[in-house]
């Protein structure tokens, strides 16, 4: 069976990896292929699908264009506005599934941080935030409150569940200084180098803190800055990039891939290839 991952730039992606693994553990084969979105992703998408592609991964920055392209989405896909896999089925529809923001909710749950009841913070309303809004709900926390840059941003996610849902500014959180259970950076700072604008009071009084970006080591700028402010549980993205695989694999093929075997295998892997 064919699949693939669309986006651009799409050279760096270690999709084509973790799912020949997952196809390893479960005793399949199947071919997995990074293809360049050149032109619209409809283009790419439609030639890829003619060709027997079964189903493909979808990454930046057509996840907007995969939600309008899919003929069905799912409830989180719709929520999101945006999808990153999509599915040929059996009568030549293609659906549209978002597996980012469950993806996490499944990482969050294996690192066993808080979820139900939890006073969550959201820094960032990008692609990623868009995703996890909803899920996140889902999980029974009992607040969700979002901080971004652009604030007009936050304010919109904020819109799905207003009741349960604050938008702030940074500087309104760093005047309040209000406590949280875990903290979740969706920004793009740790990319950078850089961390998100919140002072380090709000910090220190978090439980846990969850960085969506992921290295080979395991920390980013923003997990070692908690660590030092001694927040007790910290942990990079890596388990969610391979949690959200495992979703789309197991949409795909039925399959259930082994999540906590793969995330030993990529730092290793990512590890080697930092030396070599
Ligand atoms: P987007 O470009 O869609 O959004 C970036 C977000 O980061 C925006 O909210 C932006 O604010 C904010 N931002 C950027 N720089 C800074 C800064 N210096 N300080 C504060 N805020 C900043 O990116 P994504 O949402 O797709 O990705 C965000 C992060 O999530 C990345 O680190 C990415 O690697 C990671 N990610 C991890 C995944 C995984 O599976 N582990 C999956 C998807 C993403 P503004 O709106 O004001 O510009």
């Amino acid at each position: 069976m064919r699949f693939a991952v669309l986006g651009n730039p799409i050279a760096h992606s270690l999709s084509p990896l973790i799912h020949q693994h997952f196809a390893q553990q479960c005793g399949i084969d199947l071919t997995y292929e990074r293809l360049l979105v050149e032109g619209s992703l409809a283009e790419t998408a439609d030639k890829f699908f003619a060709a027997g592609g079964a189903g493909c991964n979808v990454t930046v920055p057509c996840k907007l264009e995969a939600c309008a392209y899919a003929s069905t989405l799912s409830d989180n896909a719709a929520a999101a506005g945006a999808v990153n896999t999509l599915k040929k089925e059996a009568d030549g529809r293609i659906s549209g599934f978002n597996t980012d923001g469950p993806g996490l909710m499944q990482d969050l749950k294996r690192l066993r941080f808080p979820l139900q009841g939890a006073r969550v913070l959201l820094l960032g309303a990008g692609g990623a935030a868009r995703g996890i809004v909803r899920p996140l709900l889902t999980e029974g926390i009992s607040s969700l409150t979002i901080v971004n840059r652009t604030f007009d941003k936050a304010a919109v996610l904020a819109t799905l569940c207003p009741e349960q849902i604050r938008a702030c500014t940074y500087q309104e959180l760093n005047a309040e200084i209000p406590s949280f259970d875990l903290v979740l950076n969706a920004t793009a700072a740790s990319l950078q180098g850089a961390l998100p604008d919140v002072r380090d009071s709000v910090l220190q009084q978090a439980g846990a803190a969850y960085d969506l970006m992921y290295t080979p080591q395991g920390s980013t700028p923003f997990t070692l800055h908690c660590e030092d402010l001694g927040v007790r549980q910290c942990a990079d993205g890596i388990g969610m990039l391979i949690a959200q695989a495992a979703l789309s694999f197991k949409i795909w093929l039925g399959l259930d891939a082994d999540v906590a075997q793969t995330v030993s295998y990529l730092r290793t892997y990512l590890a080697g290839r930092k030396q070599a």
